[in-house]
This record gives C-alpha cells, sequence and structure tokens, in this order.
C-alpha cells in the first residue's frame, strides 16, 4: 500500500511540474475584442521549428502551442497555461478554415 501511495504522490508532483503556467493574474481583458479571456492548456513544443501557424493582429490572444525553442533544460513541460480569447481563437479558426 505504501508502494502505491509513493507512486500516487510522485506522479501528482512529476504531473505538477510538468505545465508551465503562463497566465498569472486574476483575469486578462482581450485588448482587441475588449472581453474576458479564460485560461487555457496548451501543448508546448521544443525545436528550431514552430508548428503555430500566426498569431497575427487579427488574433492576438489564440495561442495554441508554446514554443520553448532549442532548450536543454532539466524540466521540459509538456502543457502550459496561458490566457484565451473566445473571439480570437474563433477568429483564427476561422482564418484556417479559409487558407
Ligand atoms: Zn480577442
Amino acid at each position: 500500500m505504501k508502494t502505491l501511495l509513493s507512486i500516487l504522490v510522485l506522479s501528482l508532483i512529476f504531473a505538477s511540474c510538468a505545465t508551465l503556467n503562463l497566465a498569472g493574474g486574476d483575469g486578462r481583458i482581450c485588448s482587441l475584442h475588449n472581453r474576458g479571456m479564460q485560461k487555457s492548456v496548451i501543448r508546448v513544443h521544443y525545436g528550431r521549428t514552430c508548428p503555430e501557424r500566426g498569431n497575427t493582429d487579427e488574433y492576438p490572444n489564440a495561442k495554441s502551442i508554446k514554443c520553448m525553442g532549442c532548450i536543454v533544460d532539466s524540466i521540459r513541460y509538456r502543457r502550459a497555461i496561458v490566457w484565451t480569447c473566445k473571439s480570437c481563437t474563433k477568429a483564427k479558426r476561422k482564418h484556417h478554415l479559409m487558407n
């Protein structure tokens, strides 16, 4: 039973370390749409290229991937928490459907 509990505790510690929190504060307002944003969990990507396609002036708060570059670090985040705007996300989705 102790072993199972230890594995559970270590799993929880590891899981919490693997998430990078970039959404500080209580809330943010999208400067483009002037509406409240929500916290979203997005994927973290490592490497020279970034698969995130644009984050243009049309949808500044629609990040879906956090690119960390070629960081060699002891902590490799798997997820990040960021502020996202529903209107920006909708605009980004529409842009990618049209292109
Ligand atoms: Zn927005």
